[in-house]
């Protein structure tokens, strides 16, 4: 059995491997290039999950943005900013097969934690924790659904998302009508 893996482990490759960093581009270096991403995946924190490799990308491409069950709703904040940054054209959400939010449940996670600081189960109560509690295709028509009946998403950026699932096991990614 290999032994369980630390920050120090972490810390040790990142200075072994320090020496081959390249420079990465300043955001005025992108825009001058034009090169400014326009493109957000919204998906799952899952380390299985990964759009850099399902979608084979280059670094600076797209804006990931990942949480539990890839929630649209949690990602809102930050869709928003990044539009106001960079001006998106498209958000790609996308949900994976065997998910860890199809298991837990947000009900189960308030009560654990108001049970530790019932002081604050107002503010627990108001959290969403991105359980999935239909099928992973039901889920992404709800994230779309969510961010095409979002006032605050602007509305071409809203006709232009679309939805997918992840198959973990063949690599497919399956669009979801
Ligand atoms: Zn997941």
């Amino acid at each position: 059995m290999t032994a369980p893996l630390t920050v120090q482990a972490l810390l040790d490759r990142h200075a072994n491997g320090i020496h081959q960093h390249r420079p990465i581009p300043t955001f005025a270096e992108i825009g001058a290039a034009g090169k400014l991403p326009h493109i957000a995946v919204v998906t799952c924190a899952d380390t299985r999950c990964n759009p850099e490799d399902f979608l084979h990308l280059n670094l600076g491409e797209v804006i990931i943005f990942r949480n539990p069950g890839g929630s649209t709703a949690s990602a809102l904040p930050g869709l928003l900013a990044i539009d106001n940054l960079v001006t998106l054209e498209d958000i790609i959400v996308v949900k994976h097969t065997d998910c860890g939010a199809t298991i837990f449940r947000d009900d189960t996670i308030r009560e654990t934690i108001k049970q530790r600081v019932p002081d604050h189960a107002t503010e627990v109560d108001a959290m969403s924790f991105g359980n999935i509690t239909t099928s992973l295709e039901d889920s992404v028509r709800e994230n779309l659904s969510f961010l095409k009946g979002s006032a605050l998403i602007r509305k071409e950026l809203a006709d232009r998302c679309v939805g997918f699932v992840f198959d973990i096991k063949t690599g497919a990614l399956n669009r979801v009508e």
